[in-house]
């Protein structure tokens, strides 16, 4: 048992460019993995998150953006969260889109819509207003 603490476990990266033989703090776990540690080191891991971005197609991009809108999909509930928590920041940030769905479901046409934008900026004005008492009540209850 002694021997084991004493032992200090090492690993290498499997990035080529790296390739260093390093112990095993400095590497992320990973319980994915065999060895219980990512493949590669933390410096490689954090360079690689960075410039992978810069490295992608725009095809590749287009099927990351793909994915990310199809999670955003399956963790609506945790947006909704997060959303709740960031309401106040975005108070003044109501979107066309968001209006006319709102004023759609009032059962108003998307064509009256587009002649008639007064009624949009009504809308604005009046959710804006609701949005910023809502804000102070909650201010005043927490
Ligand atoms: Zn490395």
């Amino acid at each position: 048992m002694e021997t084991e603490e004493l032992f200090i476990k090492t690993k290498k990266c499997t990035n080529p460019k790296c390739g260093l033989v390093k112990p095993v703090s400095e590497f992320y776990k990973n319980i994915y993995n065999s060895s219980g540690f990512s493949s590669q080191c933390k410096i490689c891991r954090s360079l690689k998150k960075k410039y992978r971005y810069t490295l992608l197609t725009n095809d590749q991009r287009k099927v990351e953006a793909k994915q990310r809108k199809i999670w955003n999909k399956n963790n609506s509930e945790k947006r909704r969260e997060l959303s709740r928590t960031y309401g106040k920041k975005t108070v003044l940030l109501i979107t066309n889109s968001y209006i006319r769905m709102m004023l759609r479901r009032q059962k108003f046409s998307t064509e009256f819509l587009i002649t008639h934008p007064e009624i949009v900026e009504h809308e604005r004005m009046r959710l804006k207003f609701k949005r910023l008492i809502k804000n102070k009540k909650d201010e005043s209850t927490s």
